[in-house]
């Protein structure tokens, strides 16, 4: 299709520049549109739902084309992104007029899953990364060869300039990728795929993921000579800088216009942050509930920030929480005092709630992005700086000080922009009024030029009225025409010989005279000077910002902080909940703890507190009761409140110590990893494998229910090798919530293990909930009580109680179940067979062949047989 000769320049221009970006769909700007051609166009038109035309190419074949209206980018553009698709948006880059032959036209940004600034595509409460993996020298020598070095994930925002490594295990790549919600992720064309995600992979040359090149990536990038600075050396760190350079380079190239924004990169270490795996993630709903509708996660009860940047950050911590106690206890101190100081928090909250996004506001400006309103924008989110601090001003403890004194105002540029920007600023420079009377003495000039024409031509109509005496005399204004004087027909006679005729209507003729054309010429002139003044007042504005935006980012991130610590102190207020004790020792004391999602559903003060221990004797603990009695519940909630001591929050519980976690692992139910084509039970055992292997005497770990897809022997089996297993050698603080009442036992036998039960008590009619763990284990499961509250028929459950009776009255279960099933032979023979029957007949129906009457017909056929017996 691209033999040159046969091609138009314009064609010809769009496939040299498509050349360079074949894995986009690339959006040619022409005039007022944005055309697809080509495959683009096809692809175009089916995922965007717009006609798919042609495009005469000189000579050769039509070229298939599909636009979209450059007004409408807003729209589309999303639509295509979303699905997946990057999108390369090529502009015109000189003036048409002044253009020798076809404009020059430049791919100015490369609009990509992961890389994003448009607010149409950014979710407010949350970070659009990009990420690529790299992994260290044990197995750089090739890309088959099996996973040993520790690896490494970089990830940036572009819309926020963060650029950050996290440094994980060989085996740790999937985990990371998932805990920090990746949208976009870059891999070398010859690597394997992490696992399944959520993210769109983008394939790149595998050199791009060499530590030398990515050191020099960097080093261009923030113009340093070394890495140093940023407490990277090579080879040592070949993994992080080999990572963090390939998402560098990559933004570069999707942001041709540089990437000023750009933060120096945070490095995160191995052992930094308690390590939490995807399942623990999932089943402790910190941020996404199990099941999607059902609602209830961490983040939501925890939310109570107030600005943007709060909110994502709330949502960082909560999802990496961190593993020394100074940094953690500095937190709880910071939480502390706001919890204690309730009119600072007040107003803090109240002056952090006029604060924008501040952090995505100053990326705009330094990609260039910005809009006149933003710019106002930035003004007014930096105005509230001052009460901030004010706000403050009673606070006295160490990480809230230091937060606060280090907060800069910003002042400078807030007044700059208010100085510069009129208020009434128009989303668009193009509209004119952005830049403020009085801040440009040649600006004002020349709109006091183009206001004394406009004035001269708005006194013309009665000045010409007067000289003609036509009394309905008109001055008005087209696009096509620019100024005229309008006379009806029947004034006609009275135009004077200096009117030129312009333009005939039904009723009416429109005149010019050389004198309201010279004025027009003055107006126009004028507004030309202005629209090209303002616009580059507005740039350099722009400019100016632009090269603070460091210091807007500094700002941004400390309003980040004191958001979230006030965010906490106002649901630790709410909620009554208490600050940890958090300590090095592998302890772990909750007393009258509560589970911070459950307790706000189920009505107020109905929720039953717990203790929990887990040390010395009961190092593990055996969690029975029967289903629906709050096993999980109890094992959840320890698990949150762990999570949220290492976050830096207060705790749902009356008091609580904590001994740091370095892992949590959670396994609960039966997870629909099923989707993926795995057995329950062999979910489950890798499942189990990944806690026996990844869990140290510094971990946590949360069982409810191992061995259940399996027959009871088996399951109890190994239930209790796990177990032994966890106690003897892992040595970690457990929980195993059980149905298997075997496991009891293991409590009598074995040190550290300790036997807890989920209370019920038995009434006339039932089983009451007490939600309260008692000492010891529980004899029996009453799933059968639980039958009838789901509404199991009554017959059905009555029986289930007799059969159960007699397997509890004998010692061989299994020769009394046999004899059971003997009685009632004839009964079920009778039954079996007649049910096999009206299977028979079932299987010859297609449902999809029947009319509704022959349905209806073959219903009551049916339902006769079943009735008399002899179908
Ligand atoms: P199990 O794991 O034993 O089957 P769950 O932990 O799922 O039971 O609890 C079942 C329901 O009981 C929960 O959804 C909740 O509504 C209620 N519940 C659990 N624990 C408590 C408690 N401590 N106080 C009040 N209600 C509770």
């Amino acid at each position: 299709m691209t033999r040159a000769a046969a091609h138009t320049p314009l064609i010809q221009q769009y496939l040299d520049i498509k050349a360079r970006h074949e894995d986009a769909i690339l959006f040619f700007r022409v005039g007022d549109f944005y055309e697809m051609f080509f495959e683009d166009a096809e692809v175009g038109s089916r995922l965007l739902g717009i006609t798919l035309t042609a495009r005469n190419n000189g000579g050769s074949a039509d070229v298939p084309l599909a636009g979209v209206p450059v007004k409408a980018l807003g729209e589309y553009l999303p639509r295509l992104v979303r699905e997946g698709r990057k999108v390369a948006i090529c502009e015109q880059v000189e003036d048409a007029a002044e253009a020798d032959g076809i404009v020059r036209r430049e791919v100015v940004e490369i609009v990509t899953p992961g890389a994003v600034v448009d607010e149409s595509l950014l979710e407010a409460g949350r970070n659009t990364f990009v990420a690529a993996v790299a992994r260290g020298a044990a197995v750089a020598a090739g890309s088959g060869a099996a996973a040993t070095g520790p690896a490494a994930v970089a990830t940036a925002d572009l819309s926020t300039g963060e650029l950050e490594a996290w440094e994980c295990g060989p085996q740790g790549v999937a985990d990371e990728l998932g805990r920090l919600e990746v949208s976009e992720l870059l891999l070398p064309a010859d690597a394997a795929e992490p696992g399944p995600g959520p993210w769109a992979v983008t394939r790149r040359e595998p050199w791009r993921f060499e530590a030398e090149v990515g050191r020099d990536v960097l080093k261009r990038a923030f113009g340093v000579a070394g890495l140093e600075g940023f407490g990277l050396a090579v080879p040592r760190d070949a993994h992080l800088v080999a990572a963090l350079g390939a998402v560098v380079g990559y933004l570069e190239e999707v942001r041709p216009g540089g990437l000023r924004h750009l933060r120096a990169p945070r490095v995160h270490r191995r052992g930094r942050h308690l390590h939490l795996d995807e399942m623990t993630r999932r089943n402790l709903e910190i941020v996404e509930p199990l099941r999607a509708g059902d609602g209830g996660t961490l983040v939501e009860v925890l939310d109570r920030t107030a600005t943007p940047m709060g909110r994502r950050l709330l949502r960082r911590r909560l999802l990496r929480p961190l593993v020394e106690v100074a940094p953690i206890r500095e937190r709880l101190d910071a939480v502390g005092e706001l919890v204690g100081q309730r009119g600072a928090r007040r107003g803090l909250r109240e002056a952090l709630g006029k604060v924008r996004d501040l952090e995505r506001l100053a990326g705009r400006i330094a990609l260039g992005r910005a809009t006149p309103r933003e710019v106002l924008g930035l003004g007014r989110s930096v105005e509230p700086l001052p009460e901030i601090c004010e706000a403050a001003a009673t606070l006295r403890s160490a990480p809230l000080r230091s937060l606060v004194d280090g907060l800069d105002p910003l002042a400078d540029l807030r007044e700059e922009i208010a100085a510069a920007i009129d208020p009434e600023a128009p989303p668009a420079v193009s509209a004119g009024g952005v830049i403020r009377a009085g801040h440009d003495a040649r600006l004002d000039e020349l709109r006091a030029v183009r206001d004394g024409a406009v004035d001269w031509i708005a006194r013309l109509q009665a000045a010409e009225r007067k000289n003609t005496g036509i009394e309905n005399l008109k001055v008005g204004f087209n696009r096509v025409f620019g100024y005229y004087i309008e006379v009806t027909r029947s004034q006609l006679g009275r135009v004077p010989d200096r009117f030129e005729r312009r333009q005939t209507l039904a009723n009416a003729e429109r005149f010019v005279t050389p004198e309201l054309k010279e004025w027009e010429a003055k107006v126009v002139e004028a507004e030309a000077g202005i629209a090209e003044r303002e616009a580059a007042l507005f740039r350099e504005l722009r400019e100016r910002l632009a090269a603070e935006v460091g210091r807007v980012q500094e700002a941004a991130e400390r309003v980040a902080e004191l958001d979230v610590h006030c965010a906490l102190a106002d649901v630790a207020a709410r909620g009554g909940y208490v600050r940890p004790e958090v300590v090095e020792e592998s302890c772990l004391e909750i007393r009258a703890g509560r589970h911070p999602v459950v307790e706000t559903r189920v009505p107020a003060g109905e929720f039953v507190p717990n203790d929990v221990v887990l040390e010395d004797e009961s190092r593990i603990m055996i969690l029975t009761g029967p289903n629906m009695a709050g096993k999980s519940t109890v094992l959840r909630q320890v698990g949150l409140i762990v999570l949220m001591a290492q976050a830096g929050s207060f705790v749902p519980a009356g008091r609580a110590r904590i001994g740091i976690c370095d892992r949590v692992f959670t396994r609960v139910g039966a997870s629909d990893s099923l989707a993926r084509g795995q057995s329950t039970f062999m979910v489950e055992m890798t499942e189990t494998a990944a806690i026996l292997n990844g869990a140290t005497d510094r971990s946590l770990v949360l069982l409810d229910e191992i061995g259940r897809g399996t027959s009871t022997y088996d399951g109890v089996a190994i239930a209790w090798a796990v177990t032994e297993d966890l106690a003897d050698r892992v040595g970690a603080r457990t929980i195993f919530a059980t149905h298997y009442h075997e496991l009891v036992e293991l409590a009598d036998v074995k040190p550290g293990v300790g036997a807890w039960n989920v209370a019920v008590r038995e009434t006339d009619d039932g089983i009451v909930f007490l939600r309260r763990l008692e000492p010891g284990g529980c004899d029996r499961s009453y799933g059968v009580h639980v039958a009838r509250l789901a509404g199991v028929p009554a017959a059905v459950v009555a029986r289930a109680g007799e059969i159960l009776a007699e397997l509890e009255g004998g010692e061989a279960g299994g020769t009394r179940l046999a004899g059971l099933a003997d009685r009632s032979r004839d009964q079920l023979t009778l039954f079996d067979a007649r049910e096999s029957r009206l299977a028979d007949r079932l299987e010859g129906i297609d449902p999809d062949r029947l009319t509704p009457l022959e349905a209806l017909v073959l219903l009551h056929e049916l339902k006769a047989s079943a009735g008399s017996g002899d179908g």
